[in-house]
């Protein structure tokens, strides 16, 4: 079993560090929110007291943290952890961020010795509690076979897409993808809903449809279609506003570098913009679909 530091103890994070701790890793957990550390120590981990306290003789650290300014400063900014990570250690970020900024922490990183991975996820918060998680790793081929010792008692799926900041790129298609489903989904379910029909029923033909997707089947955006969705729980985060709108602002940097054409990608990263200037950043994703359905 490996010795483990965990940085980012969100909504994502706190559960894939709970997973560790349930499969034998000893998991040293830091973060800025007290409260979900003590979350954390209650289910058998330990606290640092300060997050450089996470690299004591880690064999990997790993980081879930909002964007990538916090994973920049955490490991290359002042006193960062780049100053105390043994060079046997590896480190794992798990944060959808920029693949600059991937790439710069890795080069750093190396620099320094110590070997460095991106491995941002998908499967959401439900794929993070049931350690079902999909990785989406970019990184070294050693370091790839490396991690697998720890992402394996976190997801299901591990892919290695290609050298450092390919996995953020993979995830960033991925997310792209996402949003334009859930806008897509959101219109189709009230437009039914506006005709009278009744949105479960709608859910199941499309589901049997042409129109079947991931957000309609597991995440669907209409209250009380599924239990135990966001939606059906005054869409409480979740995957928040805030961070697609922030993916959606990486996948279009990402789709300018390369004179990539996404005008879908760009009407999504609009919704979602309009969706922050009404307050709702910190709501779920899923609540897009209220632009369609609250009517005056
Ligand atoms: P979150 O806001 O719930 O959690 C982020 C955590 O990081 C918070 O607990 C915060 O206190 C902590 N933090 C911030 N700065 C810190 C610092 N300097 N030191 C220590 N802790 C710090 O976010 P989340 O939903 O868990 O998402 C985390 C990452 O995972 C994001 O990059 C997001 O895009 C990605 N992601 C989220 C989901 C999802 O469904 N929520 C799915 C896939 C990927």
């Amino acid at each position: 079993m490996a010795k483990v530091g965990f940085i980012g103890l969100g909504n994502m994070g706190g559960p894939m560090a709970a997973n560790l701790v349930k499969a034998g890793h000893s998991v040293t957990v830091f973060d800025l929110n007290e409260e979900v550390v003590n979350q954390l120590v209650e289910q058998g981990a330990s606290a640092a007291k300060k997050v450089s306290d996470t690299c004591t003789g880690a064999d990997f650290v790993i980081s879930m943290l909002p964007a990538g300014k916090h994973v920049r400063s955490i490991y290359t900014g002042e006193d960062g952890l780049i100053n105390y990570l043994s060079k046997s250690a590896l480190v794992i970020d798990c944060s959808t961020i920029d693949a600059e900024s991937a790439q710069f922490v890795g080069k750093e990183l190396a620099n320094a010795g110590v070997s460095f991975v991106d491995a941002p996820v998908s499967g959401g918060v439900a794929g993070a509690a049931a350690g079902t998680l999909t990785f989406i790793v970019g990184g070294r081929d050693e370091d790839f076979a490396k991690a697998h010792t720890v992402l394996k008692d976190m997801g299901k799926n591990i892919y290695h897409a290609g050298d450092i900041g390919a996995g953020q790129v993979a995830k960033i298609c991925n997310n792209m993808l996402l949003s334009i489903l859930m806008a897509g989904t959101s219109e189709a379910l009230q437009m039914g809903v506006d005709h009278g029909l009744d949105p479960k029923v709608l859910s199941e033909i499309m589901l049997n449809s042409s129109g079947r997707n991931w957000t309609l089947e597991v995440y669907n955006p209409c209250p009380n279609v599924l239990d135990n969705v966001p939606s059906s729980n005054e869409y409480k985060p979740g995957f928040m506003v805030d961070l697609m709108a922030k993916d959606l602002g990486l996948a279009m940097q990402a789709a300018q570098q390369t004179n990539s054409a996404t005008p879908m990608g760009a009407l999504a990263k609009n919704l979602y913009n309009l969706m922050q200037n009404q307050g709702k950043g910190a709501e779920d994703f899923s609540a897009i679909f209220k632009l369609f359905s609250e009517k005056s």
